[in-house]
């Protein structure tokens, strides 16, 4: 892997920046502001994917603030300029999901993601802008999707990973009925300062105990587990450095005014005197491709794909990982050339470790 490929697979679109709840671990800056994207952003983005959709997959992830929160009649404009083909996602904290929304969703296709950390008592950082449990009313809206029939996945945010809690998510999310699962460790970033170092037997306890769960019961698709198996079993096959894509994703995300950040959601809204607001163009003036086209001029681009090269050269879980994220090491370091992160650590060092642990712990025994 290397550079940033000329043509995303998808976009994230911020409809709004306001988010209706006030996590603790959050680390959007305007999320008590509502900043609506304007319909000719979405328009402006919808031509320019029209011609890599017609020729592939290609997906529009609808992210925030809450997007919920713009409220359905704008959705519904936002959508519009888009064609058929494009494939929808909205990641949700549920708890605006009614009987409406979910018939907005089947009338599209929509990909429903959901936010949730688990189990009531593993909750306690999801609250409403009054400070009050967030829980129920996600539930709600959970329920109102499984009332309509709806597949969704979920992504559930774990603050102290560790031994012993594994299961107890797992066995959670088997009962939620997700499809799909997927693990962040909170992670330090944007306005988020909490810290996110653990000891690392406890992160790689953590991820070989879901490994475990999983095993007895693998309906679920749990993301990072399946990315670590796919891994593995290229590294025996001989074929781990044909597992990361050829070039980085270059994952535009337009935020809510146009603005085009790449690589990295979380930058979005963000300033810093050496690398400005992070954006590499506006769509209301220029088209993506362009934008791409010119994504290493972006100092911050630049300095960041040294800091992959620099992984390459020093890290050996470099074949599963691929540098990680941008926005960890921005916000860990205030630098994109540095290397290892308390998040590559936690999500990636410790995962693949623990994935390995658990299969040397369950090694057939020899007759
Ligand atoms: S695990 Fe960390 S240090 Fe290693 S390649 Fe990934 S980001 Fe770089």
């Amino acid at each position: 892997m290397r550079g940033i490929a000329a043509t995303p697979t998808y976009v994230v679109m911020q409809p709004t920046t306001l988010c209706n709840l006030d996590c603790a671990y959050c680390y959007l800056p305007f999320r008590k502001d509502d900043r609506r994207m304007p319909v000719a952003v979405s328009e402006a983005v919808a031509k320019s994917v029209r011609p890599w959709a017609v020729s592939g997959r290609f997906s529009v992830v609808w992210h925030g603030g809450e997007p919920l929160a713009a409220g359905r009649d704008h959705l519904t404009a936002l959508f519009a300029p888009f064609d058929e083909g494009v494939e929808h996602h909205i990641q949700t904290n549920a708890t605006l999901i009614d009987d409406q929304w979910c018939r907005f969703f089947q009338d599209r296709g929509v990909r429903v993601s959901v936010s949730v950390d688990g189990p009531r008592e593993r909750n306690g950082d999801r609250v409403t802008r009054a400070q009050k449990p967030a829980y129920d009313r996600i539930l709600r809206g959970v329920q109102a999707l499984r009332r309509h029939g709806i597949p969704f996945s979920a992504l559930c945010v774990v603050g102290r990973p560790g031994p012993g809690l594994a299961a107890q998510l797992y066995d959670f999310f088997l009962e939620l009925g997700c499809d799909v699962l997927g693990i962040n460790v909170e992670e330090l970033e944007g306005v988020n300062r909490r810290t996110n170092r653990h000891p690392a037997r406890e992160v790689t306890a953590f991820w070989s105990e879901l490994v475990t769960a999983w095993r007895r019961d693998p309906r679920i698709h749990l993301r990072e587990v399946e990315w670590s198996l796919r891994y593995a079993a290229a590294a025996l096959d001989g074929t781990a450095d044909q597992v990361l894509p050829r070039r980085l994703d270059p994952i535009p995300t337009i935020a809510h005014d146009g603005s085009v950040v790449l690589l990295s959601p979380e930058l979005a809204g963000f300033h810093d005197p050496r690398y400005g607001d992070f954006t590499s163009g506006n769509i209301l003036d220029t088209p993506l491709g362009e934008i791409l086209d010119r994504a290493a001029e972006t100092p911050w681009i630049a300095e960041f794909l040294d800091g992959v090269e620099e992984c390459r050269s020093s890290c050996p879980y470099f074949g599963f990982c691929g540098g990680a994220h941008a926005a960890n090491r921005y916000f860990e370091h205030g630098r994109f050339d540095a290397t290892e992160t308390d998040h590559c650590r936690n999500s990636k060092i410790r995962l693949l470790e623990g994935v390995l642990d658990h299969a040397r712990d369950h090694e057939p025994t020899a007759v």
